[in-house]
């Protein structure tokens, strides 16, 4: 596996690639990597003939600073582990190269529908707008040819697909399956930062939702959610539900009552200070 810190050495790279008609592959992370990275890294190996994968933990994307200090940094092993799946590339570029002009520096929103203000967009002010930002940012050096996300963070597939519209980039988007814990946890970098009792006790988070998608159409969302979330707050007395939504797929829009739209089970909740997000697809 070759490692790039700087844009010049990964465009020469990957632009010598190409010229061999190499078809090339893109996972971007924030690293602490775990198995639901690696499923990203292995389903980009299937469809590509060069796997690329970043970590950078893009200060713009945290709306809390301690968040961003706690994020967890993990990188020899997330070395050992991106090499041992097969990944070509590890680009680790720094703040300036991604951010020239200052990680601060304003710039203009990039036009997500109101989409970015929604759910966790609610909880987190300007969250979507660092996202949307800094893989626009990686997709202009990169330039893959598909990008691998994960349905783990459903709404931001949203996000990005829209910013891919906006700009109008070539990119085939292709979605990984959300790799869960033994109990049922969503796999996430931050899960570490939970104690081990409340990790064990966070796979009802998925119980939960399960529960709910064996029950719709019987009563009405409304009804069902709340039981879910009674539910919760009961078996997690220390954990609190930010949102547990039916909602369209596309649009994020609240649907009360069984209907023939694709739509998504979504859930975020607070434990141990960490916030935990899931999702289960409804229909597709
Ligand atoms: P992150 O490092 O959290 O920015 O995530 C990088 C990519 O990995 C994103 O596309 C995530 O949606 C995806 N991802 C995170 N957790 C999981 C998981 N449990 N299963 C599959 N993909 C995941």
């Amino acid at each position: 596996m070759l490692l790039f810190k700087r844009n010049s050495d990964l465009n020469e790279y990957i632009a010598k690639k190409r010229a061999e008609g190499i078809k090339i592959g893109f996972v971007p992370t924030m690293g602490a990597l775990h198995a639901g990275h690696i499923s990203l890294i292995k389903l980009c190996r299937r469809d590509a003939g060069l796997t690329v994968c970043s970590i950078f933990v893009n200060p713009t994307q945290f709306n809390d600073p301690s968040d961003y200090e706690k994020y967890p940094n993990t990188l020899p092993t997330d070395v050992d582990l991106l090499a041992e799946a097969g990944c070509d590339v590890l680009f680790l570029p720094t703040i300036t190269e991604i951010y020239p002009e200052g990680a601060g520096a304003s710039k203009s929103p990039i036009p997500l529908d109101g989409l970015d203000q929604q759910l966790e967009g609610a909880s987190r002010p300007g969250h979507f707008q660092g996202v949307a930002q800094v893989v626009k940012r990686l997709l202009d050096l990169v330039k893959p040819d598909v990008l691998i996300l994960g349905q783990k963070d459903f709404q931001q597939v949203l996000i990005i697909k829209k910013m891919i519209r906006h700009f109008q980039i070539p990119v085939e988007i292709i979605q990984g399956a959300i790799i869960r814990e033994p109990n049922g946890l969503a796999m996430s970098s931050r899960n570490v930062r939970l104690s081990r009792d409340a990790r064990e006790r966070a796979g009802l988070i998925y119980h939960a939702l399960k529960q709910i998608q064996g029950r719709l159409g019987t009563i009405n969302n409304s009804q069902l959610l709340s039981e879910a979330e009674s539910y919760l707050t009961k078996e997690l007395p220390d954990a609190q539900v930010d949102y547990l939504i039916v909602a369209d797929a596309e649009t994020l829009q609240p649907l009360t009552d069984r209907d023939n739209r694709p739509a998504v089970l979504l859930i975020a909740v607070w434990l141990e200070g960490v916030r935990l997000l899931d999702n289960i697809v409804l229909m597709s």
